[in-house]
């Protein structure tokens, strides 16, 4: 099934301005927007082909930095309208340009703690019947207020559901929902549920997860960042090695670095011991295999190629899982040459390839006393460390 994403982005978020202005869906929460967590499990699912955001008009700037590196994986933004029904109705429209996807999860941008599992029970519901949301039972008892603030009855919450989202739906019906409502009800619908039951679709509830919840108020973002800092990531660490041989030849390629020497490291690809090991110390702390499979030695694409690019990759399969890099640790093992003059250029080489600041990145060298292969100067060695903060 062709499946489409549409995040609703559109709103101003007054109740939840986290400072001067910014709407909460731009805040930032753990290093990234809230924007950006939102997107972030749906860009890295499989079965969704096609993301795009509702964005207010005047957001265009504010959603470029937003996105960051998510960019790539996302349609071009479509401007909503002045409710949050109109600004859906805006995104299906411009998904129905085209080819129209077969299937359809809107999610609201303010909801950061969407997991992959709540994705997949979703999807699953959603192959028998024409739509599905997810929603968690009401579990506090609920009170109906007279006007003065004292209690006038207490509701009965057997059978009450909170509604959260995503919510996905078969296309075509939401769509001619959607365009129905904006011809014909005056009701002001709060959820695109609410719009496919009026319209007579069925959608059945799959139980999401109190996490899912939605930023709303200022306290509800402070909230999320305790969450995050806590208990919302996990910190992974990864370990890497790797050891090139020295060859006749007048540089070598360190830490993304050219640096002069009297012979150079022999490899497939520029043989960047520092960056093949950090490259592998990332792909360690993911759990994602190492340099060698992705980037085998018998491609012949990565002959002589620059190990950026393997460094760069390793990244993104990160920023794909919704994680962050606390911090990296190179060393590397050599008697010649000497890496002190180059330091900063290599953490500054690295901090850049890694979209980090240069304080994340450590790069440290040592002899090793004469012994060994790297003390009879047959090559150089490097260990390296990375820390990873993941969904858990
Ligand atoms: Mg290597």
């Amino acid at each position: 099934m062709a499946l489409a994403a549409l995040i609703v982005a559109a709103g101003r978020g007054a109740r939840a301005r986290a400072a001067g202005d910014t709407p909460k869906q731009y805040a930032e929460l753990a290093g990234r927007s809230v924007l950006a967590h939102a997107i972030a499990p749906l860009a890295s699912h499989p079965a969704i082909a096609a993301i795009k955001v509702v964005i207010h008009p005047d957001d265009a700037a504010r959603y470029s930095g937003a996105v960051g590196d998510l960019a790539g994986s996302l349609l071009e933004p479509v401007a909503g309208g002045a409710t949050r029904q109109a600004s859906v109705l805006a995104g299906l429209e411009s998904l129905a340009q085209g080819q129209p996807p077969e299937a359809v999860l809107i999610h609201d941008a303010a909801r950061p703690f969407l997991s992959r599992a709540e994705v997949d029970r979703l999807l699953a519901a959603l192959t028998v019947h024409e739509g599905a949301i997810l929603a968690v039972p009401v579990a506090d008892t609920l009170k109906r207020a007279s006007g003065d603030g004292t209690i006038a009855a207490t509701v009965d919450r057997t059978g009450l559901w909170r509604a959260q989202t995503p919510q996905a739906f078969r296309f075509a019906p939401i769509l001619a929902a959607h365009r129905r409502a904006a011809n014909q009800s005056a009701a002001a619908f709060t959820d695109d549920a609410s719009i496919a039951e009026w319209a007579g679709m069925t959608i059945t509830i799959v139980e999401g997860s109190a996490r899912n919840t939605k930023i709303t108020t200022a306290e509800d973002l402070t909230m999320a960042a305790h969450l995050f800092a806590t208990g919302g990531l996990e910190t992974r660490t990864g370990t890497g090695f790797d050891v090139h041989r020295f060859a006749p030849g007048d540089h070598v390629w360190l830490c993304g670095v050219r640096v002069p020497h009297n012979e150079r490291l022999e490899g497939h690809s520029d043989a960047d011991v520092g960056l093949h090991a950090l490259t592998d110390a990332l792909l360690g702390a993911l759990g994602d295999g190492d340099i060698g499979q992705h980037f085998p030695p018998t491609d012949a694409r990565w002959k002589g190629a620059p190990s950026r690019l393997f460094l760069v990759d390793a990244a993104k399969r990160v920023a794909a899982r919704g994680g962050r890099i606390i911090n990296v640790d190179v060393t590397l093992l050599c008697e010649a040459p000497r890496i002190g003059p180059h330091r900063d250029a290599m953490r500054a080489t690295i901090a850049s390839l890694l979209g980090v600041s240069a304080d994340r990145v450590g790069v440290k060298a040592t002899t090793t006393e004469g012994l060994g292969f790297v003390g009879r100067r047959e090559g150089i060695a490097a260990m390296a460390t990375a820390n990873v903060l993941l969904p858990g």
